[in-house]
Order: C-alpha cells, then sequence, then structure tokens
C-alpha cells in the first residue's frame, strides 16, 4: 500500500508505551499516524490538516481531554475514540455524550483498536451517504420517512416508543448512544432510576427484531454505558 493511500489518524497521546504500540499498530494496518504529546500540539494540529479519524487520550498533560472533543465538535464531525484508564467510567460516558464515537480502555489489542477504528470510519462513511435514505445492515431496514421496519424483508411493527429508541440508535448508528441520552431524547427525562424503562423497551424491542442480547446481530450492550447499533 502506498503511502497516499493510507488513512490519515492523529494520536493525542502523551504516554510513550501507548504512543510506541499505537504507532507499530497503525503503520502495519494501512493507516498514517501522526502523533501529538500534549492537547495544545493536538488542537494545532487538527486545525491545520484534519485527519479522517482522531484517537485521544482523556488523561493529557495541558488539558483534560474533553475539551477537545467539545472543541472539535464545534467545526468537524471526524471520529473520535477516546483512550481511558481503567476506573474512569464517568469520563468515558462524559466523551461519548460530547460527541466521540467509541473508546478503549487500556491495555487494549492490536485486534480491539483495529475493530473499534474500522467501524467508527464505516459509521462516518454511511452517515455521509445516506443523511436522507433508508438505513440498511445486517438485514435491517428502517424508512424513518415512512415509519416501515423490516428485518430481512419482513415488517415488524414497533409501538411509537420502540420506533423512536430503534429511531434513535439508527441515528446514531455504529456508535455508543449512552443512557442518559437515550432517556432524554425517547422519553424526555435522564434521572438513573428510569434506567429501567429503557432495559424493558430494549428487551421489546429486540424481541421484536429476533435479536439475541448475547450473540446480538443488531443492538450491541455496553455494559454500565449504553447501546449500539451495528453497522
Ligand atoms: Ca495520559
Amino acid at each position: 500500500m502506498s503511502e497516499t493511500q493510507k488513512i490519515p489518524v492523529l494520536v493525542i497521546e502523551d504516554e510513550p508505551e501507548i504512543r510506541k504500540f499505537l504507532s507499530a499498530a497503525l503503520a502495519s494496518n494501512g493507516f498514517s499516524p501522526a502523533f501529538a504529546l500534549t492537547g495544545r500540539e493536538g488542537l494545532a494540529h487538527l486545525q491545520s490538516r484534519v485527519p479522517e479519524i482522531l484517537i485521544l487520550d482523556l488523561g493529557l498533560p495541558d488539558m483534560d481531554g474533553l475539551d477537545i472533543i467539545k472543541s472539535l465538535r464545534g467545526w468537524s464531525n471526524i471520529p473520535v475514540i477516546v483512550l481511558s484508564a481503567r476506573g474512569q467510567e464517568k469520563d468515558k460516558i462524559a466523551a461519548l455524550e460530547l460527541g466521540a464515537d467509541d473508546y478503549l480502555t487500556k491495555p487494549f489489542s492490536t485486534g480491539e483498536l483495529l475493530a473499534r477504528l474500522k467501524a467508527a470510519l464505516r459509521r462516518a462513511q454511511q452517515s455521509v451517504s445516506q443523511a436522507s435514505a433508508v438505513f440498511e445492515a445486517n438485514g435491517l431496514s428502517f424508512d424513518a420517512q415512512n415509519r416501515i421496519v423490516k428485518v430481512d424483508g419482513g415488517e415488524v411493527r414497533l409501538t411509537p416508543t420502540e420506533f423512536r429508541l430503534l429511531a434513535l440508535l439508527v441515528k446514531h448508528a455504529g456508535k455508543i448512544v449512552t443512557h442518559k441520552q437515550l432517556l432524554q431524547d425517547v422519553w424526555g427525562k435522564s434521572s438513573a432510576e428510569n434506567n429501567h424503562y429503557l432495559r424493558i423497551y430494549t428487551q421489546h424491542l429486540r424481541q421484536k427484531l429476533g435479536d439475541d442480547p448475547l450473540h446480538p446481530r443488531f443492538i450491541i450492550t455496553e455494559p454500565g454505558v449504553g447501546y449500539k447499533l451495528k453497522v
């Protein structure tokens, strides 16, 4: 693969060990990585040459990774994968709510890294090509305008709430939607006690779509964080 065919990715990460690992893993798998060691350096890079995807450490020496997402989302929709340490559950959720696409918890393998990168890039391509068209993936077809949902060509009848829930997952297909985002957008409330609504409706939705939560074809559970529709 020539250098020009490689996918440009920016990594903002201060830990040398992780940079070394990412450099090798990315360069040998079709990516052309650039590195920034601080948030300031990263933002300067993003403003001059926008990569196709950003890998962002949340714990940077000069600023909070969350502030970089906030700033970036003002002018770019490129996929963002955040790197977090174990136990940074709150930061991970905050990052997703600010518009990050996915996360990796350190330490992670090359396989996990590539799977997340590919899913995020696929999602970015789909959202460009089918902004208004019917969503189709893995045998699921979702026509928002005509309110028709089909699985393998057969129509599935959903209640208005189930439909709204699926519509939100479709809108962010390939990306984790947090419990709070789902509760706010579907029910208009966000308190944690309402998490049981979400569990019940997701269970109904899965049953109607014929999805198996243990071997999901459509809806993936991200424990303690939210749900994601596969693309
Ligand atoms: Ca760090």
